[in-house]
């Protein structure tokens, strides 16, 4: 029996978007510069870490309770505009892949940084394409650590050797090595030393190449 988990931003669904306007939102209020670039460095990556890399060299200026603060308004902003989105948004390829595999019998979960992950996997329609779902509350410590991908093996009831990861971001990449789990590169990602395959988007990607 074999296993593949899924990240969920980058990969099943594309929300860099509205994460930008939200962080971007908070970084104006506090008159420091925040561009597209500064958010792709930003993906996968926790929310209050995330948070505190947008601060860089004023993270000192705040307190816990203000830093809670500000990314609990990140985090009103950004659910808000979550509300956008729908079956739609699923990125190329989801659809066809998740049926391959669901037709060769292996067993599905996703492994997100988010804590809304099962919000945006409600609003995609992808709530019940999958066995397992680790989110953010689950697995509190931010990829590269491998806790979420090794509770999502937990969860699928198998061992780590026997799942393939597949990230777009290089904490997810590391992160599922350190699992000791075969891992795809996708979109961001693509051409991670430290992947065993690379592709732009699960277009690209048929069962066989992906269990390898
Ligand atoms: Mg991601």
């Amino acid at each position: 029996m074999r296993g593949v988990i899924f990240d969920l931003d980058g990969v099943l669904v594309s929300t860099d978007e509205l994460h930008y306007h939200a962080w971007k939102s908070i970084a104006d209020g506090l008159g420091i510069a925040f561009d597209e670039s500064h958010n792709h460095a930003l993906r996968g990556v926790s929310r209050m870490e995330s948070l505190e890399r947008l601060l860089g060299d004023r993270a000192g200026e705040f307190t816990d309770e203000q830093k809670h603060a500000l990314a609990a308004d990140k985090n009103d902003r950004y659910r808000a505009s979550l509300k956008s989105l729908t079956p739609r948004d699923r990125l190329a390829g989801v659809d066809r892949l998740l049926e391959e595999l669901r037709a060769h019998g292996v067993r599905m979960a996703v492994a997100s940084a988010s804590k809304n992950a099962r919000e945006i996997l409600d609003r995609i329609g992808l709530s019940a394409a999958f066995d397992a779902v680790v989110d953010g509350v689950d697995a509190p410590k931010s990829k590269p650590d491998p806790q979420a991908f090794v509770l999502a093996a937990e969860r699928l009831g198998l061992e780590p050797p026997a799942c393939v990861v597949v990230e777009d971001a290089d904490a997810g990449v590391r992160a599922a090595r350190a699992a000791g789990m075969r891992v795809i590169a996708v979109g961001a990602a693509a051409g991670h030393p430290e992947a065993d395959d690379s592709c732009t988007s699960l277009g690209e990607l048929t069962s066989s190449r992906l269990l390898g």
